[in-house]
């Protein structure tokens, strides 16, 4: 018999997650503290273990459509522009896992999820609701949501799911205190209109350019209209939110020595934004009949690509423990057990790359010879662990 679900946070996790439950027949009711659904303008990858897991939704054709499919990552010198080597992404990516490698505009992902769920019956939204207490008593679980006019209000449930994101509130409230470190590093984000990009970076692939302490990322999205760009700098203290608005000479600044396309690419950006990362090992995705999702549970460095992914996987076990176990609190906890192995090896292999990715001296030396020697399909080999993960594998 289908369950009545509380989903906190209409995040990636937390969408994905109500359209993965309601899919096995169970209501979902979902809390969202905003009360609009304007996304930051920026884009994210999406890696064959989320898109597979998307297309099992029902997603393909509105990800699709917004979406790009690069060719592959060209990896430079940020200071020299020199070729390091490269990653195969494209269709024979997608045809070794069955699902492509896509990257797209945060908005748009957000759109084709929130139309998802607007198009399912056993699904509701309320906005304007911040999770402010939980409650566990014989069987239900009570959360309470402040609302905007400082009312409170109950939500009662069957179990609960927290996806509220890296400064989860559910997670504090099951009793875990730690906050997330500060990194001592920040994302610079921009979107530039691909007229205004170099030629040659205006391509439908990737780029990944390195250098000491730093990196910058960047890919189409927009269905190729525009450039989105992370780079990724030191900064003594961090700042608020997903999308503080920083100085562009700041930015420029931080990468005054990067080689002249990538200068100029910088460059092309008309704003800034920032975020601060922060890393928070991966302790248990929750307790007794409500379960931790996403950066609630295990937030993680950008160095990999995954954060997104892992909301994605996070919410397909969980339906999938749920349909597999008639008694919800040993469907949790068997959702528990199968997510801690996976979500802190890609914590882990996230911290390592940025170490990678920034490194110094003889250690970038020798970063550069293993990437060149394992060339375009070595590359992405290493990636098959990760890449090629489905919601059944145990
Ligand atoms: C620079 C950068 C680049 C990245 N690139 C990628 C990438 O390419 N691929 C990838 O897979 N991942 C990437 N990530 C990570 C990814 O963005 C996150 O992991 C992902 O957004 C987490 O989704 P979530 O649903 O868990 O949380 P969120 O997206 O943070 O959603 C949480 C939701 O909960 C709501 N909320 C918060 N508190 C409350 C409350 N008390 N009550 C009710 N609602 C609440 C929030 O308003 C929000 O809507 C990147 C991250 C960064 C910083």
């Amino acid at each position: 018999m289908g369950l009545a679900v509380a989903v906190v946070g209409a995040g990636i996790g937390g969408l994905t997650a109500a359209l993965a439950l309601a899919r096995q027949g169970h209501s979902v009711t979902i809390a969202e503290r905003r009360t609009g659904f304007g996304e930051a303008g920026a884009g994210i990858q999406l890696s064959p273990n989320a898109t597979r897991v998307l297309w099992e939704l029902g997603l393909e054709t509105a990800v699709r459509r917004a979406a790009c499919e690069p060719s592959g990552v060209a990896i430079r010198s940020l200071r020299t522009g020199a070729a390091i080597g490269a990653m195969r992404l494209g269709p024979e990516l997608e045809q070794l896992h069955g699902s492509p490698y896509l990257v797209i505009g945060r908005q748009d992902l957000q759109t084709a999820l929130l139309d998802a769920v607007r198009g399912r019956p056993e699904i509701r939204i309320k906005v304007g609701r911040s999770l402010t207490s939980i409650d566990e008593a014989s069987g239900r679980v009570r959360l309470t949501l402040a609302t905007g006019s400082g009312q409170a209000e109950t939500l009662e449930a069957d179990l609960a799911v927290g996806a509220d994101g890296i400064g989860s509130a559910t997670r504090t409230l099951l009793g875990d205190g730690r906050v997330p470190a500060f990194s001592g590093e920040v994302a610079y984000r921009a979107l530039v209109p691909r007229e205004a990009a170099p030629v040659s970076l205006a391509r439908p692939d990737t780029g990944l350019w390195l250098g000491p302490g730093r990196h910058v990322v960047h890919y189409p999205i927009a269905a190729g209209r525009l450039v989105n760009v992370v780079a990724v700098a030191p900064r003594p203290a961090p700042v608020e939110g997903w999308s503080a608005p920083v100085e562009r000479d700041a930015v420029l600044a931080a990468f005054a020595d990067a080689a002249p396309p990538l200068a100029a690419l910088l460059a092309a950006a008309p704003a800034w934004s920032a975020w601060s990362l922060a890393d928070l090992p991966a302790r248990t995705a929750g307790r007794g009949r409500v379960a931790l999702l996403g950066d609630a549970a295990h937030p993680v460095l950008p160095y990999l690509a995954q954060g997104g992914a892992l909301a994605i996987e996070d919410a397909a076990v969980l339906a999938s423990c749920l349909a597999r176990e008639t008694d919800p609190a040993a469907a949790l906890a068997a959702y528990r057990r199968t997510r801690l192995p996976r979500v802190c090896r890609v914590q882990a292999t996230a911290r390592r790359n940025g170490r990678i990715f920034h490194a110094r001296g003889p250690v970038a030396l020798a970063r550069n010879l293993v990437m060149a020697r394992l060339g375009p399909d070595g590359m992405a080999d290493r990636q098959a662990w990760l890449y090629g993960w489905r919601p059944d594998a145990r």
